[in-house]
């Protein structure tokens, strides 16, 4: 098989498969970017680097890299043997959908191909894409679903029961298995609209069909300040190469990443409460988890963007949760260390100072407090180095 795959790469560059995928590249360019044709990563502007001397791709805004197998591989979920075959054969590739933009390194801008459908923010009324999402919620969070999502989190040594008896409902759930369209077969029995699921983010349609928007992923819904679920991060835990390791809802009348923000709960908070700022839902997750536990729940504020990336608006809200400590808590990793100085310039802005909590190198504070528990709050509570900076 080892020499298949070899063959494989040296007969078929990767300039000939993207464009037997539908995609354009034009002749004797090296490095290309288009839009990325990924099913889970809905592109708006051209993110996906083609390295065409090295037949190698990378995608700047959801991770998918590889090679020529592993292009097909991502971009149709097929498994690798029905990969090869595809590659091996002289049958066109089926059509792909991508957004219309399609830049090259040296700014050429060639319109290509077909759209993607995206919500409509007018179409559907929010009170209608609430009434999609709650019932999306449910069905993700009761029965085997619900203990699906709870096995991935005690793999990960985050026992959810005290937090979810707390807030008296699920913090987590998975997505169906089986067929492709399982919630969406659900949410139509429930009386919604094709046309309500797409406008509420949970469904993708094109000219060949309509799929549902979250598979194989661990689901962890945010809410708004009433509480009600305006739309859902999933954490992927399937095999396909490629997938997003987090996908959020893409922009609908009740969402848009870069205003809301995750919080597993909201308790009352009391007087010493600390805001946590992390990188990750998870992460967020399991400071409330191991606050619940531990019958602490009003000290803590866990809460989480989209990612490193913290908008105006966002920290406008981070700001208003409460007066007390704010503690800057990405991950003990580079980019982490250089979020935590970028979030401590955010903060000075609106005249607040910050602590960074010390994770040693390579933890999180998903991986962190699943391995240490209750004392390793403290970490959080003693940290460490104030990092104030004046304008
Ligand atoms: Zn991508």
């Amino acid at each position: 098989m080892s020499l298949d795959f070899v063959s494989i790469r040296a007969q078929h560059s990767l300039a000939e498969i993207v464009a037997r995928t539908g995609l354009f590249v034009p002749p004797g360019v090296t490095d290309y970017k288009v839009c990325c044709p990924m099913p889970d990563h809905d592109d708006r502007n051209p993110s996906m680097m083609l390295h065409l001397r090295t037949d190698r791709f990378h995608c700047f805004g959801c991770g998918a890299h590889g090679d020529v197998i592993q292009w097909v591989e991502s971009v149709y979920r097929v498994s690798v043997g029905e990969a090869i075959g595809m590659i091996e054969s002289a049958a066109a590739f089926p059509a792909i959908v991508t957004r219309s933009v399609v830049e090259s390194s040296d700014q050429r801008n060639i319109g290509t191909r077909l759209r993607c459908e995206v919500p409509d923010l007018e179409r559907t009324s929010i009170k209608r894409v609430k009434a999609v999402l709650k019932e999306a919620w449910y069905y993700y969070s009761h029965g085997q679903l619900h203990d699906e999502g709870h096995r991935y989190l005690q793999r990960r040594r985050i026992f959810v029961d005290a937090l979810e008896a707390e807030v008296s409902d699920p913090v987590v759930g998975h997505t169906p298995y089986g067929v492709p369209d399982r919630l969406l077969i659900h949410l139509r029995g429930h009386g919604f609209t094709d046309d309500e699921v797409v406008d509420a983010g949970l469904a993708k349609r094109n000219g060949r069909g309509i799929i549902d928007t979250f598979r194989d992923r661990v689901m962890m819904p945010v809410k708004d300040c009433d509480g009600d679920v305006v739309g859902f991060v999933g954490r992927y835990v399937g095999q396909r190469p490629g997938a997003p390791k987090y996908l959020n809802c893409t922009k609908t009348v009740a969402y848009d990443k870069s205003i809301n923000l995750y919080r597993p709960s909201r308790p009352v908070l009391g007087p010493t409460a600390r805001i946590i700022i992390c990188e990750g839902t998870i992460d967020a997750l399991a400071i409330a988890v191991v606050a619940a536990s531990a019958g602490r729940s009003t000290e803590f504020a866990p809460v989480a963007g989209s990612g490193l990336a913290i908008s105006d608006a966002q920290w406008g809200a981070i700001v208003d949760i409460h007066a007390g400590t704010i503690v800057l808590c990405a991950d003990g990793d580079i980019p982490g260390r250089e979020a935590n100085l970028q979030w401590s310039h955010a903060l000075a802005k609106r005249g607040r100072g910050g602590l960074v909590a010390p994770w040693p190198e390579g933890d999180d504070p998903a991986s962190f407090l699943g391995a240490n528990g209750e004392v390793g709050l403290g970490s959080i509570t003693r940290s460490s180095t104030l990092v104030h900076i004046s304008n």
